[in-house]
Protein backbone atom coordinates (compact mmCIF):
# COMPACT_ATOMS: atom_id res chain seq x y z
CA UNK A 1 0.00 0.00 0.00
CA UNK A 2 1.57 3.21 -0.81
CA UNK A 3 1.73 6.22 2.04
CA UNK A 4 -1.29 7.85 0.70
CA UNK A 5 -4.70 7.35 -0.90
CA UNK A 6 -4.64 9.32 -4.54
CA UNK A 7 -7.38 10.08 -6.80
CA UNK A 8 -7.01 12.01 -9.11
CA UNK A 9 -9.53 14.98 -10.00
CA UNK A 10 -11.77 14.67 -12.76
CA UNK A 11 -9.68 17.70 -15.38
CA UNK A 12 -10.02 17.91 -18.74
CA UNK A 13 -7.17 17.23 -21.15
CA UNK A 14 -5.54 14.91 -18.08
CA UNK A 15 -5.35 11.43 -17.71
CA UNK A 16 -7.89 10.37 -15.22
CA UNK A 17 -7.39 7.65 -12.56
CA UNK A 18 -10.20 6.91 -9.45
CA UNK A 19 -8.56 3.87 -8.35
CA UNK A 20 -6.34 4.54 -4.53
CA UNK A 21 -3.13 2.92 -4.80
CA UNK A 22 -2.35 -0.47 -2.49
CA UNK A 23 0.38 -2.62 -2.35
CA UNK A 24 0.02 -5.68 -4.59
CA UNK A 25 -4.26 -4.90 -4.86
CA UNK A 26 -5.43 -6.77 -1.72
CA UNK A 27 -6.43 -9.58 -4.71
CA UNK A 28 -3.45 -9.69 -6.10
CA UNK A 29 -1.48 -10.41 -2.81
CA UNK A 30 -3.94 -13.34 -2.16
CA UNK A 31 -3.17 -14.68 -5.94
CA UNK A 32 0.65 -14.40 -5.20
CA UNK A 33 0.46 -16.33 -1.60
CA UNK A 34 -1.85 -18.87 -3.08
CA UNK A 35 0.65 -19.71 -5.77
CA UNK A 36 3.47 -19.70 -3.14
CA UNK A 37 1.10 -22.44 -1.15
CA UNK A 38 0.39 -24.82 -4.37
CA UNK A 39 3.97 -24.65 -4.79
CA UNK A 40 5.87 -25.50 -1.36
CA UNK A 41 7.44 -29.21 -0.88
CA UNK A 42 6.67 -32.14 0.90
CA UNK A 43 6.19 -32.36 3.74
CA UNK A 44 5.02 -28.99 4.67
CA UNK A 45 3.02 -28.75 1.59
CA UNK A 46 -0.32 -30.60 3.61
CA UNK A 47 -0.38 -28.35 6.61
CA UNK A 48 -0.28 -24.93 4.08
CA UNK A 49 -2.86 -26.54 2.01
CA UNK A 50 -4.85 -26.90 4.24
CA UNK A 51 -4.65 -23.47 5.83
CA UNK A 52 -4.60 -21.93 2.57
CA UNK A 53 -7.77 -20.31 2.78
CA UNK A 54 -6.74 -19.09 6.21
CA UNK A 55 -3.02 -17.48 4.91
CA UNK A 56 -4.19 -16.15 1.70
CA UNK A 57 -7.02 -14.35 3.63
CA UNK A 58 -4.80 -12.72 5.96
CA UNK A 59 -2.10 -11.98 4.00
CA UNK A 60 -3.55 -8.30 3.28
CA UNK A 61 -3.66 -7.89 7.13
CA UNK A 62 -0.56 -5.27 7.46
CA UNK A 63 -2.45 -3.33 4.93
CA UNK A 64 -5.40 -3.12 7.40
CA UNK A 65 -3.28 -2.34 10.20
CA UNK A 66 -1.95 0.63 8.46
CA UNK A 67 -5.98 1.54 7.81
CA UNK A 68 -6.65 0.90 12.20
CA UNK A 69 -3.03 2.93 12.83
CA UNK A 70 -1.70 -0.29 14.84
CA UNK A 71 1.80 0.55 16.29
CA UNK A 72 4.81 -1.79 16.92
CA UNK A 73 8.19 -1.31 18.68
CA UNK A 74 9.62 0.81 15.85
CA UNK A 75 6.73 2.63 14.95
CA UNK A 76 3.64 3.44 12.62
CA UNK A 77 2.95 0.23 10.45
CA UNK A 78 3.34 2.10 6.80
CA UNK A 79 7.08 2.37 6.75
CA UNK A 80 7.12 -1.03 7.28
CA UNK A 81 5.76 -1.79 3.75
CA UNK A 82 9.04 -0.30 1.39
CA UNK A 83 12.51 1.02 1.96
CA UNK A 84 13.47 3.53 -0.65
CA UNK A 85 16.73 2.08 -1.88
CA UNK A 86 17.10 5.51 -3.82
CA UNK A 87 16.85 7.75 -1.08
CA UNK A 88 19.99 9.35 -0.08
CA UNK A 89 21.17 12.03 -1.93
CA UNK A 90 24.14 11.21 -4.42
CA UNK A 91 24.53 7.70 -4.22
CA UNK A 92 24.43 5.92 -7.40
CA UNK A 93 22.84 2.22 -8.42
CA UNK A 94 23.08 -0.40 -7.18
CA UNK A 95 22.88 1.66 -3.74
CA UNK A 96 24.76 -0.81 -2.01
CA UNK A 97 25.65 1.57 0.92
CA UNK A 98 22.38 1.84 3.25
CA UNK A 99 23.63 -0.45 6.50
CA UNK A 100 21.97 -3.67 6.89
CA UNK A 101 21.84 -3.52 10.73
CA UNK A 102 18.34 -1.91 11.67
CA UNK A 103 20.70 0.37 14.33
CA UNK A 104 23.56 1.34 12.28
CA UNK A 105 20.63 2.23 9.68
CA UNK A 106 19.09 4.43 12.29
CA UNK A 107 22.10 5.67 13.95
CA UNK A 108 23.46 6.82 10.54
CA UNK A 109 20.12 8.70 9.10
CA UNK A 110 18.64 9.37 12.40
CA UNK A 111 15.00 8.07 13.58
CA UNK A 112 12.85 10.34 11.45
CA UNK A 113 14.64 9.75 8.26
CA UNK A 114 14.74 6.10 8.73
CA UNK A 115 11.38 6.22 9.46
CA UNK A 116 10.34 7.88 5.84
CA UNK A 117 12.40 6.07 4.25
CA UNK A 118 11.27 2.60 5.40
CA UNK A 119 11.82 -0.58 7.21
CA UNK A 120 10.71 -3.42 5.07
CA UNK A 121 13.87 -5.33 5.30
CA UNK A 122 13.96 -5.43 8.94
CA UNK A 123 9.92 -5.92 9.55
CA UNK A 124 10.02 -9.11 7.12
CA UNK A 125 13.31 -10.32 9.30
CA UNK A 126 10.96 -9.29 12.57
CA UNK A 127 8.23 -11.86 11.33
CA UNK A 128 10.33 -14.25 9.45
CA UNK A 129 12.47 -15.13 12.99
CA UNK A 130 8.94 -15.40 14.79
CA UNK A 131 7.71 -17.90 12.04
CA UNK A 132 11.09 -19.95 12.91
CA UNK A 133 9.99 -19.59 16.56
CA UNK A 134 6.42 -20.96 16.01
CA UNK A 135 7.94 -23.82 14.19
CA UNK A 136 10.30 -24.95 17.15
CA UNK A 137 7.37 -24.82 19.19
CA UNK A 138 5.18 -27.37 17.12
CA UNK A 139 4.44 -30.40 18.81
CA UNK A 140 6.09 -28.45 22.09
CA UNK A 141 3.42 -29.46 25.49
CA UNK A 142 3.80 -26.00 26.75
CA UNK A 143 2.96 -24.06 23.16
CA UNK A 144 -0.78 -24.98 22.27
CA UNK A 145 -1.16 -22.06 19.56
CA UNK A 146 1.99 -22.92 18.10
CA UNK A 147 0.61 -23.98 14.70
CA UNK A 148 -1.79 -21.11 14.82
CA UNK A 149 1.00 -18.85 15.25
CA UNK A 150 2.81 -20.83 12.11
CA UNK A 151 0.30 -20.25 9.59
CA UNK A 152 -0.58 -16.40 10.89
CA UNK A 153 3.15 -15.54 10.94
CA UNK A 154 3.12 -17.07 7.10
CA UNK A 155 0.57 -15.20 5.85
CA UNK A 156 2.32 -11.92 7.83
CA UNK A 157 5.66 -12.40 5.78
CA UNK A 158 3.59 -13.08 2.44
CA UNK A 159 2.52 -10.06 2.75
CA UNK A 160 6.09 -8.15 3.05
CA UNK A 161 7.80 -10.66 0.98
CA UNK A 162 5.23 -9.88 -1.95
CA UNK A 163 5.68 -5.91 -1.20
CA UNK A 164 9.21 -6.24 -2.13
CA UNK A 165 8.63 -7.36 -5.27
CA UNK A 166 6.76 -4.31 -6.23
CA UNK A 167 9.15 -2.06 -7.80
CA UNK A 168 7.58 1.08 -6.53
CA UNK A 169 7.59 -0.32 -2.62
CA UNK A 170 11.94 0.50 -3.55
CA UNK A 171 11.69 4.06 -4.74
CA UNK A 172 11.23 7.63 -3.15
CA UNK A 173 9.26 8.47 -6.22
CA UNK A 174 6.68 5.58 -5.15
CA UNK A 175 4.19 6.49 -7.41
CA UNK A 176 6.00 8.31 -10.44
CA UNK A 177 5.65 11.62 -8.40
CA UNK A 178 9.10 12.67 -9.72
CA UNK A 179 8.21 12.23 -13.42
CA UNK A 180 4.94 13.84 -13.43
CA UNK A 181 3.19 9.86 -13.84
CA UNK A 182 1.02 9.84 -10.41
CA UNK A 183 -1.01 6.66 -9.97
CA UNK A 184 1.67 4.05 -11.48
CA UNK A 185 1.45 2.41 -8.60
CA UNK A 186 -1.70 1.13 -8.67
CA UNK A 187 -2.10 1.22 -12.30
CA UNK A 188 0.94 -1.40 -12.16
CA UNK A 189 0.29 -3.64 -8.78
CA UNK A 190 -3.49 -3.48 -9.32
CA UNK A 191 -5.55 -2.54 -12.75
CA UNK A 192 -2.86 -4.17 -14.72
CA UNK A 193 -2.84 -7.36 -12.94
CA UNK A 194 -5.91 -7.68 -12.73
CA UNK A 195 -6.99 -7.26 -16.14
CA UNK A 196 -4.79 -9.63 -17.37
CA UNK A 197 -5.00 -12.06 -14.82
CA UNK A 198 -5.78 -14.80 -16.73
CA UNK A 199 -3.20 -14.30 -19.57
CA UNK A 200 0.02 -13.37 -17.51
CA UNK A 201 2.10 -16.54 -17.50
CA UNK A 202 3.86 -17.04 -14.24
CA UNK A 203 7.09 -19.69 -13.61
CA UNK A 204 6.40 -22.69 -11.38
CA UNK A 205 7.07 -21.85 -7.76
CA UNK A 206 11.17 -22.86 -7.24
CA UNK A 207 12.38 -23.74 -3.86
CA UNK A 208 15.64 -22.30 -3.15
CA UNK A 209 17.63 -22.16 0.36
CA UNK A 210 17.13 -18.38 1.87
CA UNK A 211 20.31 -18.79 4.33
CA UNK A 212 20.22 -14.81 5.04
CA UNK A 213 17.09 -13.83 4.85
CA UNK A 214 17.57 -10.35 5.81
CA UNK A 215 20.21 -10.03 2.98
CA UNK A 216 17.77 -11.70 0.71
CA UNK A 217 15.10 -8.73 1.38
CA UNK A 218 17.70 -6.46 0.43
CA UNK A 219 18.64 -7.88 -2.68
CA UNK A 220 15.14 -8.28 -3.62
CA UNK A 221 14.49 -4.72 -2.98
CA UNK A 222 17.50 -3.56 -5.24
CA UNK A 223 16.03 -6.06 -7.71
CA UNK A 224 12.95 -3.99 -7.85
CA UNK A 225 14.46 -0.46 -7.95
CA UNK A 226 16.32 -1.85 -10.85
CA UNK A 227 12.75 -2.41 -12.43
CA UNK A 228 11.11 1.21 -12.12
CA UNK A 229 12.77 3.34 -14.70
CA UNK A 230 11.57 0.43 -17.43
CA UNK A 231 7.48 0.50 -16.09
CA UNK A 232 8.08 4.41 -16.19
CA UNK A 233 9.13 4.38 -19.45
CA UNK A 234 6.73 1.89 -20.86
CA UNK A 235 4.25 4.21 -18.83
CA UNK A 236 4.97 7.14 -20.51
CA UNK A 237 4.90 5.45 -24.27
CA UNK A 238 1.48 4.24 -23.42
CA UNK A 239 -0.49 7.33 -22.15
CA UNK A 240 1.04 9.07 -25.59
CA UNK A 241 -1.71 10.61 -27.61
CA UNK A 242 -4.29 9.25 -24.74
CA UNK A 243 -7.20 11.04 -22.95
CA UNK A 244 -7.72 8.54 -20.43
CA UNK A 245 -6.39 5.00 -19.02
CA UNK A 246 -8.78 3.07 -21.22
CA UNK A 247 -8.23 -0.32 -22.51
CA UNK A 248 -6.23 1.05 -25.30
CA UNK A 249 -4.08 2.43 -23.08
CA UNK A 250 -2.96 -1.09 -20.90
CA UNK A 251 -2.27 -2.91 -23.87
CA UNK A 252 0.21 -0.94 -24.70
CA UNK A 253 1.70 -0.48 -21.31
CA UNK A 254 1.00 -4.27 -21.14
CA UNK A 255 3.20 -4.92 -23.84
CA UNK A 256 6.15 -2.65 -22.48
CA UNK A 257 6.06 -4.19 -18.63
CA UNK A 258 4.80 -8.02 -19.25
CA UNK A 259 7.98 -9.66 -19.17
CA UNK A 260 8.90 -7.65 -15.69
CA UNK A 261 5.72 -7.84 -14.13
CA UNK A 262 5.41 -11.85 -14.74
CA UNK A 263 9.02 -12.23 -13.50
CA UNK A 264 7.87 -10.42 -9.97
CA UNK A 265 5.00 -12.37 -9.76
CA UNK A 266 6.79 -15.44 -10.10
CA UNK A 267 9.75 -14.68 -8.40
CA UNK A 268 6.83 -13.75 -4.85
CA UNK A 269 5.67 -16.68 -4.97
CA UNK A 270 8.86 -18.82 -5.19
CA UNK A 271 10.67 -16.31 -2.59
CA UNK A 272 7.65 -16.81 -0.24
CA UNK A 273 7.68 -20.04 -0.79
CA UNK A 274 11.12 -20.60 -0.16
CA UNK A 275 11.54 -18.46 2.71
CA UNK A 276 8.81 -20.92 4.37
CA UNK A 277 10.94 -23.68 3.54
CA UNK A 278 13.81 -22.20 4.85
CA UNK A 279 12.24 -21.05 7.96
CA UNK A 280 10.87 -24.85 8.38
CA UNK A 281 14.07 -25.84 7.94
CA UNK A 282 15.97 -23.77 10.04
CA UNK A 283 13.47 -24.49 13.09
CA UNK A 284 15.03 -28.36 12.89
CA UNK A 285 12.14 -29.51 10.40
CA UNK A 286 9.08 -30.33 12.86
CA UNK A 287 6.54 -32.46 12.12
CA UNK A 288 3.49 -30.33 10.43
CA UNK A 289 -0.25 -31.53 10.73
CA UNK A 290 -1.23 -32.44 7.78
CA UNK A 291 -4.84 -32.22 8.30
CA UNK A 292 -4.32 -28.22 9.71
CA UNK A 293 -4.45 -26.35 12.66
CA UNK A 294 -8.29 -28.18 13.72
CA UNK A 295 -7.33 -31.38 12.49
CA UNK A 296 -9.06 -33.59 14.93
CA UNK A 297 -6.75 -35.37 17.67
CA UNK A 298 -5.81 -38.85 17.79
CA UNK A 299 -7.39 -41.77 20.02
CA UNK A 300 -4.66 -42.57 22.09
CA UNK A 301 -5.18 -46.44 22.96
ZN1 LIG B 1 1.86 -3.53 1.99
Amino acid sequence: MTRLLWTACVTAGVLVSTTGTGAWGMDVHRWITERAIDGLPEPIKPFFVAERAFISEHSVDPDLWRTVDLRGERGDEPPNHFLDMDFEEGSKTPFLNIPREYDAYVGKYGVGPANRYGRLPWRAEEIYTRLVGAFKDMGQPNAPFAADNARYFVAVLAHYIEDAHQPFHAVISYDGQATNQRGIHSRFETDLVLRNQKTLKLEPVKITAIPAFRDYMFQTLLDSQALVDGVLAADRKAIEGREFYDAAYFDVFLTGVKPALERRLSEAASGLASAVFSAWVEAGRPVLPAGGVRAPARIRR
